[in-house]
């Protein structure tokens, strides 16, 4: 099986460079030439370990021993037995993704990553340095520093927003040990970062010096296909949960209801559908950055519009890198998706145009909802269900309500929940009409004392650890940041 570019059919990769890589040389995208075909009913009984190593052996065959890969990264690391549990809440379902080392769903991925790029090494006989160079809105980052903590053979250089990530998600990232990581924070958005980083590996893929190095860049962020593919998985095991439940009969579709930033965990939803899963509508939601909430009803992707900071800051994005892969994967048309990133870049703006529109239409539906409707849909949640949602859930579930009125329903809904409130205690606090607290750390257990609900160890475990980085540079610092590290 073969990967290549979104923007050049003829730049391709096999399964373990793509992972290495990240980025293909050309900026753009690497995507499968041609999807393999999955079906669940070739899954049912699996045990989420078998099911997690047969999903990938689908997506990235060559990397041997898979199932002894998933074993190590999750064994022991997550605190549900199955993983990704689905929980039954009012009229629809939620998808926990955050019972992983750092509470958010990059957990999935990110546990895995390291060793999905170790065995690609090793398989390509590649020995050189691997620096790990990541953007985050803020849980990525604390995933990807948490996965490659003294991996041998790789360092890692996070870059986060200085002012654009929650005080728990800072703190995470700042008291990271490890003899092999660097956290810097940028003083710009996500959006920066981002587009820092992708500079870097373009100007890297261009310089002969710097590929001859003895160094090579590669990426965490979803970017990344080895990001992705692990991400696939927990779609998978929803549709067979709602099957052993008796919910659904093996066939019929299922909607997932996705809170979005850089589109890669729906797009994930999206490629499982690609490769047979029954995947009714996948609902894209965003917070006030909605700049995908217009894309899916006008086709025109505009990010010239304001930055909103939210109470969902791994959403605050206005460049959704992962949209390009879903671009292509409509289209098969890597000279028109090239034209649309140009244009991106350049003026800030495309159109796909009416048919394509209407093509998405089919598959996709999208909203959005503001901070006050999160923290009411919180509230809501937590009296009607007991159940405690994160900012980012929140959003993702008061669009689905949108799209999906409460009590009318068409297909079983299932709405993906990223992270565990605890992350974001002080907004938790609000939404259930408590004192604000003075620190994170004081909501939190104020939080904890409200509802019962166990804290997660890593956050707890956070209090009190000593601050390893305080790096603060422009974005225009960046690459000089990086190199000066070689
Ligand atoms: C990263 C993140 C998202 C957005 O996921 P994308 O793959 O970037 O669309 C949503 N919620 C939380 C909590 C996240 O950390």
């Amino acid at each position: 099986m073969l990967y290549q570019s979104t923007r050049c059919a003829g730049l391709t990769a096999s399964p373990a460079e793509a992972v290495l890589q990240g980025l293909a040389p050309d900026g753009g995208l690497f995507v499968p030439s041609s999807l393999p075909r999955l079906t669940p009913a070739e899954l049912e009984g699996l045990d989420p370990y078998a099911l997690s190593a047969r999903v990938l052996g689908a997506l990235l065959p060559e990397l041997d021993g898979m199932d002894e890969l998933v074993r190590q990264a999750y064994e022991g690391r997550f605190s549900a037995p199955d993983l990704t549990p689905l929980r039954p809440v009012g009229d629809r379902w939620v998808l926990e993704l955050w019972h992983g080392p750092t509470s958010a769903f990059k957990d999935v991925a990110l546990c895995l990553l390291p060793r999905l790029m170790l065995r690609a090494k090793k398989q390509l006989g590649d020995d050189t340095l691997t620096h790990v160079l990541t953007a985050t809105s803020g849980d990525t980052g604390k995933a990807a520093l948490s996965g490659f903590q003294d991996v041998p053979g790789t360092k890692i250089t996070v870059f986060y927003p200085e002012d654009g990530v929650s005080a728990m998600q800072k703190a995470q990232m700042v008291t990271q040990a490890g003899e092999n990581v660097r956290v810097c924070g940028v003083r710009g958005n996500f959006d920066d970062a981002q587009s820092g980083v992708k500079a870097i590996f373009s100007a890297w893929a261009a310089d002969p010096a710097q590929r001859q190095s003895g160094v090579k860049l590669s990426s965490a962020n979803s970017i990344n296909i080895g990001r992705l593919a692990p991400q696939v998985v927990y779609y998978y095991k929803a549709y067979l949960d709602l099957c052993r439940m008796g919910r659904i009969r093996m066939g019929e579709p299922v909607d997932f209801t996705v809170p979005t930033g850089n589109f890669g965990d729906i797009l994930a939803g999206f490629l499982a559908g690609q490769m047979g899963l029954p995947v009714g509508r996948l609902v894209c939601a965003s917070n006030e950055n909605n700049v995908l909430t217009d894309f899916f009803q006008t086709g025109v992707y505009d990010r010239r519009r304001p930055f909103h900071k939210t109470l969902s800051p791994s959403m605050d994005i206005l460049i959704s890198s992962n949209l390009e892969r879903l671009l292509w994967l409509m289209t098969r048309d890597e000279a028109k998706v090239a034209q649309w990133m140009r244009e991106l870049a350049e003026t800030g703006r495309y159109d796909v145009g009416e048919a394509l529109r209407r093509a998405l239409d089919a598959r996709f539906a999208a909203g959005w909802a503001d901070d006050e409707a999160a923290l009411s849909t919180m509230g809501r949640l937590w009296r009607a269900h007991g159940y405690l949602a994160d900012t980012h859930t929140a959003v993702a579930w008061a669009v689905s309500e949108q799209i999906a009125p409460q009590g009318k329903t068409e297909r079983p809904m299932v709405v993906l929940s990223t992270a565990s409130a605890y992350k974001f205690p002080q907004a938790a606090l609000k939404a259930l009409g408590l004192r604000p607290a003075e620190t994170d750390f004081d909501a939190l257990w104020a939080l904890h004392d409200a509802t019962g609900v166990p804290v997660p160890s890593g956050l707890a475990a956070l209090q009190g650890l000593p601050v390893r980085h305080r790096d603060v540079i422009a974005p225009g610092e960046m690459a000089d940041y990086v190199a000066r590290q070689g």
